[in-house]
């Protein structure tokens, strides 16, 4: 996932308005105010930077510094917006305005959900949280216990452990495993009872998006559709996984392992220590050669780090004299096993790290466009690891494409199953969250009724940003469009293509956030948005008695 910069309390602190003189170095005010946003974005990265763990100086700063140096660039900046508020403004000058405030806004509110007092999991228990501080202490729950999920005598973190579900090929021992996550998910939902605290959070949610939106709103406006729309898509799509897979039942401590037989037969292929090599290579093929992108990567364990990967600006693209100065990101994830499911998600991290990269703008423009199109875009290079050609080139060795593509999107229809869950959940907060995850994953995923455990509570997002997973159930949508489009433009990347950075940075990434998802779409395609591109992959993955049987036993070698 990519995140905003995560803002401190000092953030919302800032309310200065009175007008300030432009400075003298500017040609404008408006002008003046885009330097103004600039710094203090740049400062905001330097405390997150800190604050990730990962230094504990960046440009001869510390945290204490870049800190006051955010507070006051914060207030340069609150004066040079307010100055501009009041003058009358040219049209694009007006939106350039208003593209800032909409990014002030979006940290501000990524503020409210790290909650000016850090919370702990135990918080969560508190009957007088507010909505902000009780996603922020079941956020909290995924680090206290999600880190250190009990298996085996030994601790392994969430995201190892669902790599492993993957790959490990005891039953009793994958049963074990899922049930390490039961401390987890008693914290989040306790025995189910209609006040635990996931359901006084989805409650709090449902409320603050029938004054605000949803996350799931805000995907329908991106594209253009209705929200009744996007539920259509995503039981379309679940329909024709359910057409495309074999008819038994599987527990939900199977399903991952049955849809994986490709990230077994290629475990040998992909030790930890390939990951990086593999997906600098393959990031220099498409022309986006990352070392000369200078994207810091941070990739060692630490105690207390983010408990799920993100991308996010270290510094932000500016003219500096002629001369362009690019935009910085940083990469964040651990991956201490290896296997085909970190390497997707280290290249899809890549993925929002080049796009960073690729932004060239007005500074009023230096941020992410929206979030279904950022997370939609990781996935362009990052499905491609599934395909046999990627896998020749880059691990000397490749499976069959139904049996690779059945791994790829055995998970993406998670994903489209937890978007369809905040869909419904968000629509109706009062419903039973286990019998609403149980109907879904039985009906589509073919996948064993167990109602009495909130095995739906695997990702952080559920608990941290409601509606967020839509990002990535409807995201499928626009990365089986983008990927289809690209190889009729450009031919086929999937084992490197010089041209693909260069023609994906002008059609869809050098715009930062001057442009909405539905026109970089329409541009691109030329037509409005369908499910039909991600249909026809899924086609790909039909059992046809090779690969994957109908026990998900592995094909022979
Ligand atoms: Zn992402």
């Amino acid at each position: 996932m990519k995140i905003p910069a995560r803002s401190a309390a000092w953030l919302l602190l800032a309310t200065c308005t009175t007008a300030l003189a432009a400075s003298p170095q500017a040609a404008s005010p408006v002008a003046a105010a885009e330097i103004a946003f600039l710094d203090y974005l740049d400062a905001v990265g330097g405390v997150a930077f800190i604050e990730s763990g990962k230094v504990d100086r960046f440009e001869d700063r510390n945290l204490a510094d870049w800190q006051r140096l955010a507070q006051e660039r914060r207030d340069v900046l609150g004066k040079g917006l307010a100055e501009v508020s009041t003058s009358k403004l040219a049209a694009d000058d007006a939106r350039a305005v208003e593209a800032m405030r909409k990014s002030l806004e979006a940290l501000a509110a990524d503020e409210t959900t790290a909650g000016v007092r850090e919370q702990t999991c135990k918080d969560a228990a508190r009957h007088d949280a507010d909505f902000g501080a009780l996603r922020a202490a079941l956020v909290s729950c995924y680090v206290e216990f999600g880190n250190r999920l009990q298996f085996e005598g030994g601790v392994v973190d969430r995201g190892s452990a669902l790599q492993l579900l993957h790959v490990i090929p005891e039953p009793a021992r994958r049963k074990a495993l899922f049930d390490a996550f039961v401390p987890l998910w008693t914290a989040l939902n306790g025995r189910n009872e209609a006040d635990s605290a996931y359901r006084r959070m989805i409650v709090m949610a449902a409320a603050d998006a029938s004054e605000r939106g949803s996350e799931i709103d805000a995907a329908a406006r991106a594209i253009g559709v209705e929200t009744g729309d996007i539920e259509r898509w995503l039981v379309q799509i679940l329909e024709a996984w359910r057409d495309a897979s074999p008819d038994e039942m599987v527990e939900p401590w199977d399903y991952r392992y049955l849809n994986s037989a490709a990230n077994r037969q290629l475990e040998a292929k992909i030790p930890a220590q390939a990951l990086l090599p593999a997906n600098e290579r393959f990031y220099r093929d498409l022309g986006a050669d990352l070392g000369k992108l200078a994207v810091v990567f941070d990739l060692e364990p630490r105690p207390d780090k983010s408990p799920l990967a993100y991308t996010d600006f270290l510094r932000r693209g500016r003219a500096v004299g002629s001369q362009w100065q690019r935009p910085r990101a940083r990469v964040v994830g651990t991956y201490p096993t290896g296997g085909l499911y970190s390497l997707n998600e280290l290249v899809h991290e890549s993925g929002h790290a080049v796009h960073v990269s690729a932004i060239h703008t007005r500074p009023a423009y230096m941020d992410w466009p929206d979030t279904l199109f950022v997370e939609a875009f990781a996935d362009v290079p990052s499905w491609s690891v599934y395909e046999p050609a990627w896998q020749r080139r880059y691990l000397g060795a490749a499976v069959p494409a139904a049996t690779s593509l059945r791994s790829l999107f055995g998970d993406v229809m998670l994903d489209v199953s937890w978007a369809l869950f905040e869909l419904r959940m968000l629509r109706n907060p009062g419903a039973d969250p286990n019998a609403v995850w149980t109907d879904i994953t039985s009906r589509y995923l073919r996948i064993v009724p167990h109602t009495e455990v909130p095995w739906w509570a695997m990702r952080v997002q559920l608990a941290g940003n409601p509606g967020y997973m839509v990002n990535y159930g409807l995201g499928a949508v626009l990365t089986a469009e983008m990927r289809a489009r690209t190889v009729d433009a450009i031919g086929a990347f999937d084992a490197g293509n010089p041209r693909w950075y260069g023609w994906l940075s002008d059609r869809l990434l050098k715009f930062g956030s001057e442009r909405d998802t539905r026109s970089l779409m329409q541009d691109l395609l030329g037509r409005p948005l369908s499910p039909d591109a991600l249909l026809r992959q899924i086609e790909r993955c039909r059992v046809s008695g090779l690969g994957v049987g109908a026990r998900g036993q592995d094909a022979p070698p």
